[in-house]
């Protein structure tokens, strides 16, 4: 089947039944090796590598003076005979033969690469990046490249198979508010307007239910103007859905079903039923909306234990919390010092870290010995189900940050634990998440998911009795092994409900019709209830793949300025252009 005009086999094809057979190979010269007579061409492509080999004393005399002037990283056709190898190798699939060359093509000579096309490259990240497609000649990336492959396949044929219709929706778009900056794009035509580039089709999905498609999908580019970490990147991808007449239920049902199918097609793991909990119970019992559930440690409450005893700190605190490192009451004085030093960085703010070791011969050993007596250690270690061998770790503080950092120290133990493979993977639907959170700086409200999601019915009275911290959404996220895979909520499909939320976010009426007044609009033909999710493709790739960075699950990724280090992109543009453009300006780059 991969045969063609040039080539009768690949580099990965080759086996003991060939033998005899006469072939023609293409590919790029990984190793030449000549030793006393025998020359031996290690020779790669997408498929595999197969060995050539030569003898100087029976081959063709031009070909073995061809042979010796290849360099690294040369396309070649080499035609010979499949030969049982002498010393086999049972590293590749094509280990058991090698071809006896009779012709040799050099199709194309290649400058010596700036880096080693071998699984472990010398190559640091941005010279790797610039040279993005020789990267792409190596296994583990061109391997990432081929899993993302099966799960797009994958899920289209999951998604058709359940009635969703794949709809293309515009890249030029206009600017929607939805927590991130816009990336836009001067219109020509409209001097001084811009479009925006989709930060998703939230608008044009919801637009299609009224329409009446009932179930759509996409997988979109999306695109975002945000500082860029190990995760994330400008443009990346999304399975995009929406679904009409449905409850959550139904929505998670489906893409719970999609996500074990992906699972099950690319990795060959039956996942079990996902497990679901509240917002509110993945605050209080791992300070974190995406828990990571491949290890238990849970949140362990105890003001009530540890207040009061002229311990400052605690006596102060609005929350005292702790978490019980099981099998940790070995580590050194030294160990725990740097678990300190990590929870009092700045970024995680916490302003010490109080330990209780349950030694191994029963007795309970603190940081806070001068405070607690015995009888306080043993009731916080029954609390928090220590048994001798344990180390419980206590952060006390404001209640929200205290959470959030105990949460960072909870996972920082779990990796010091092996408690978080690779290999293993837990997944977990998160529910109810409010629909407002309050901006401090900003002195206003701010949709926790985006401005088009409804609250939960049952909670529409705090609306009324501005109880707005309180409501919940009618949102979800999909979370695997401590990572937001996707999310999604249940809509608001009416035009008066939608005009309240842009009033409480603090749109004016008029700004409110400016932006999305072809979507309240829409509300007033037929708009049926609706709702749907997203689920960032890059990251279930790098996921699937056993990775922390989507980077390597994209062909061609921009580094952390944003920038595409090959085709050196942003750039300017010429005067000439910006004219057109009514972009007039000078710039100091320019
Ligand atoms: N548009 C949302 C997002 O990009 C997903 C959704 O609500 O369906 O996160």
């Amino acid at each position: 089947m991969l045969q063609t005009h040039i080539r009768t086999a690949t580099c990965g094809q080759l086996r003991l039944s060939d033998i005899n057979t006469t072939v023609t190979l293409c590919g790029w010269v990984q190793n030449v090796r000549d030793k006393g007579g025998l020359i031996w061409i290690d020779l790669r492509d997408r498929y595999g590598i197969t060995q050539l080999i030569m003898n100087e004393s029976d081959a063709d005399k031009d070909v073995v003076l061809l042979a010796r002037t290849l360099g690294r990283e040369f396309v070649v056709k080499a035609t010979g005979t499949v030969i049982e190898r002498i010393a086999k190798n049972d590293k590749i699939p094509t280990g058991d033969i090698e071809v006896r060359l009779t012709a040799l093509e050099v199709l194309n000579a290649a400058k010596i690469p700036p880096f080693l096309i071998q699984d472990e490259t010398d190559g640091g990240e941005d010279l790797r990046m610039k040279y993005r497609y020789l990267d792409l000649r190596r296994n583990p990336v061109r391997r990432n490249l081929e899993l993302r492959h099966r799960v797009m396949q994958e899920t289209r044929l999951y998604m058709d198979g359940h009635g969703f219709l794949e709809v293309e929706t515009p890249v030029l778009i206009k600017s929607t508010p939805e927590g991130a900056r816009d990336f836009v794009v001067p219109s020509r035509m409209n001097p001084g307007e811009f479009y925006a580039l989709p930060q998703s089709p939230q608008t044009f999905k919801q637009l299609l239910m009224v329409s009446g498609f009932d179930r759509y999908f996409q997988i979109v580019k999306c695109f975002r103007d945000e500082d860029l970490r190990a995760d994330r990147q400008p443009e990346f991808t999304q399975i995009d859905c929406e679904m009409s007449f449905v409850t959550q239920d139904d929505i998670l049902e489906v893409f719970e079903g999609l996500t074990k199918h992906i699972f099950k097609a690319v990795k060959g793991i039956d996942l079990p039923p996902f497990r679901r909990m509240t917002y509110a119970d993945a605050m209080r019992l791992y300070g974190n909306d995406k828990p990571d559930l491949r290890f238990g440690m849970p949140f362990v409450e105890l003001n009530d234990l540890t207040q009061g005893h002229g311990f400052g700190v605690m006596d102060e605190a609005e929350l005292v919390v702790g978490i019980n490192a099981s099998g940790c009451a070995n580590y050194t004085r030294k160990q725990i010092d740097e678990l300190t030093d990590y929870v009092k960085r700045p970024q995680i703010g916490a302003k010490g870290l109080v330990w209780i070791r349950y030694q191994e011969d029963g007795t309970l050993k603190s940081s806070a010995d001068k405070f607690w007596s015995a009888e306080h250690l043993a009731a916080i270690a029954a609390r928090t189900e220590a048994k001798p061998g344990d180390l419980i770790l206590i952060l006390a503080g404001g209640a929200a940050k205290t959470r959030k950092a105990l949460s960072e120290l909870r996972l920082l133990v779990g990796a010091q634990l092996g408690l978080r493979p690779t290999d293993k993977f837990e997944v977990l639907w998160v529910l109810d998440f409010p629909l407002l959170e309050y901006g401090e700086e900003e002195n206003r409200w701010f949709a926790m998911h985006h401005p088009f999601t409804s609250p939960k019915p049952e909670d529409l009275h705090l609306i009324e009795s501005k109880d707005l911290g309180k409501v919940r959404a009618n949102a979800y996220d999909l979370v695997i092994n401590g990572v937001e895979i996707g999310g999604g909520s249940i809509r608001i499909h009416d035009r008066k409900v939608q005009e309240e939320m842009f009033g409480i976010l603090g749109f004016s009426p008029e700004e409110a019709r400016k932006q999305f007044g072809f979507l309240m609009e829409a509300f007033e033909y037929g708009a049926p209830p609706h709702g749907g999710i997203a689920f960032g493709f890059d990251r279930l790739c790098a996921m699937l793949g056993g990775q922390d960075s989507i980077r390597d699950f994209i062909a061609f990724p921009k580094n952390n300025s944003g920038r595409d280090m090959m085709i050196d992109s942003p750039s300017s543009i010429s005067q000439a252009q910006l004219t057109e453009l009514s972009l007039d300006v000078k710039l100091s780059k320019v």
